[in-house]
């Protein structure tokens, strides 16, 4: 069976990222009926952050990514967060030790970081640690073990060959031992590494696909040597494109790096987030773009993963968004919306929810996101303050004013205010006064709304109501 995971480590909060790896190991598991996990690896207690796990699954939960194993889901791999997990990491490197493929290792940290410099400067290309503890005697190991001396075990790494490994996406990639040092697997703190617990628990948990990100793509080599030393069977390993700003670049937290909470504060639907992550890296083998996510499941293929960067560009996010906005519902915008509205001030508790609905229908087509709402339209919760003082210069002139007075007196004898209704009244006045409907247009617009663009005039003036179109029209005629 089919068995898959995201494993982020609460550092901080989810980035877009990472949502593309959560989505990509999402969409591989409802493609092929398999099982979706989510583990937390916490086992960097110096990086660890409280709140992040909250914000982790706030962002998941946001996005639709549902796991079906994990923390709150629970399952029968479980426990899911590794720093609940910690003996059955000990016991397993235990069982490395005891055979005598790992070792402890007694160097301190600032020895370490001095091999490293001397290495870099012999621009020796492999890893940092020079393996000297590892060919020390039992007796001289189990002497500084006594007298407390702080260690870790490292893997005794094989001195020559190569490690091998057919990355999903990628194919075979060989890596010359030489690259790779003695990789530490506990820490002194008792704790795992990322490494040996990553290892343990992909096995431990049926993990049968692994989809990372590239900046993984130097650990695998490890893993190799670690499921080889345990005698297990690695799963089948697939690293993801990098994602690049749209100047090549790494993403910056101003470029695309921000969370995927910063994009739904920003104003992004998710369904939009979602249809644009799924492209990074990936396409459906057409030219389609705009999918929603059963279409992408339908249409998902690990085959056409592909090994080049992407680049996120937030414009084509933006547009992405702009076509979920279309044609969402207006219910669910009014969720996010009414709260913007009544931040400015607005007194939108005073108007109906048809009536909020019915402005959001009217609008959507002309808001990129969702933040755009809070940002126009408030003149249908309020009368303009003033107008747009290049907008009146323009609009508001000798000619145009009869055309508002007749509206104001003629509105009321309009027998249906809808945009029948409302063409004839405004046809009818531009006969009279031998007007085009050009020119009383932009005005009566400019009066309602203080404003020069926005939705259909009709379709408002209708919405708005006859009360508040004539006292509106009648003010900006004064
Ligand atoms: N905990 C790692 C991370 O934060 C997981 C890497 C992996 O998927 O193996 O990305």
């Amino acid at each position: 069976p089919i068995r898959v995971r995201f494993a982020p480590s609460p550092t901080g909060y989810l980035h877009v990222g990472g949502a593309r790896t959560a989505l990509f190991n999402y969409l591989f598991a409802k493609k092929t009926g398999g099982t979706f996990l989510l583990r937390i690896e916490d086992t960097d207690r110096t990086r660890f952050q409280e709140d992040s796990l909250k914000e982790i699954f706030e962002s998941l939960k946001w996005l639709g990514i549902e796991w079906t194993e994990g923390p709150e889901r629970g399952g029968e791999y479980g426990p899911y967060i590794q720093s609940e997990r910690l003996d059955i990491y000990k016991k397993y490197a235990q069982t490395l030790w005891n055979s005598g493929q790992a070792y402890p290792c007694f160097c301190t940290p600032e020895r370490l970081e001095k091999v490293r410099k001397e290495k870099e400067l012999r621009k020796e290309m492999h890893g940092g640690y020079d393996r000297k503890c590892r060919d020390m005697s039992k007796e001289e190991s189990q002497a500084l073990i006594d007298a407390g001396t702080p260690y870790v075990l490292r893997l005794k790494a094989p001195l020559e060959g190569t490690i091998s490994f057919v990355d999903g996406i990628r194919g075979e990639i060989e890596t010359p031992v030489t690259m790779v040092d003695d990789t530490v697997l506990m820490k002194t703190d008792g704790y795992p590494t990322y490494h040996l617990a990553s290892v343990v628990d992909d096995h431990l948990m049926e993990i049968s696909h692994v989809l990372r990100g590239d900046e993984w793509i130097a650990s695998t080599p490890r893993h190799i040597l670690l499921y080889k030393a345990f005698g297990w069977q690695p799963p089948i390993i697939a690293h993801l494109p990098v994602i690049l700003s749209p100047d090549g670049g790494k993403l910056s937290k101003r470029k695309g790096a921000a969370s995927v909470m910063d994009y739904k504060r920003g104003g992004y639907l998710p369904e939009a987030l979602v249809n644009f992550l799924s492209l990074l890296g990936w396409n459906p083998g057409d030219d389609r773009e705009i999918m929603g996510i059963q279409e992408i499941i339908d249409a998902f293929d690990m085959g056409r993963i592909s090994a080049k960067p992407s680049v996120f560009d937030e414009d084509k996010l933006t547009w992405v968004n702009s076509q979920y906005m279309e044609s969402y519902d207006p219910a669910k915008l009014l969720a996010d919306i009414e709260p913007m509205w009544a931040e400015k001030g607005l007194p939108v508790g005073e108007f109906s929810t048809e009536y909020k609905e019915r402005v959001v229908s009217l609008f959507r087509t002309r808001c990129k996101k969702v933040t755009e709402f809070g940002e126009n339209g408030a003149y249908f919760f309020a009368d303009p303050e003033d107008f747009d003082a290049k907008q009146a210069a323009k609009q508001f002139n000798a000619a145009v004013k009869p055309a508002l007075d007749m509206i104001t007196e003629k509105a009321g004898a309009v027998a249906e205010w809808n945009r029948g209704g409302l063409e004839a009244l405004f046809h009818g006045i531009a006969d009279e006064l031998e007007m085009s409907a050009g020119k009383i247009n932009p005005a009566v617009r400019l009066a309602v709304t203080g404003v020069g663009g926005g939705p259909d005039l009709m379709d408002m003036l209708e919405l708005m109501g006859r009360d508040t179109v004539v006292r509106r029209v009648k003010k900006a005629s004064e």
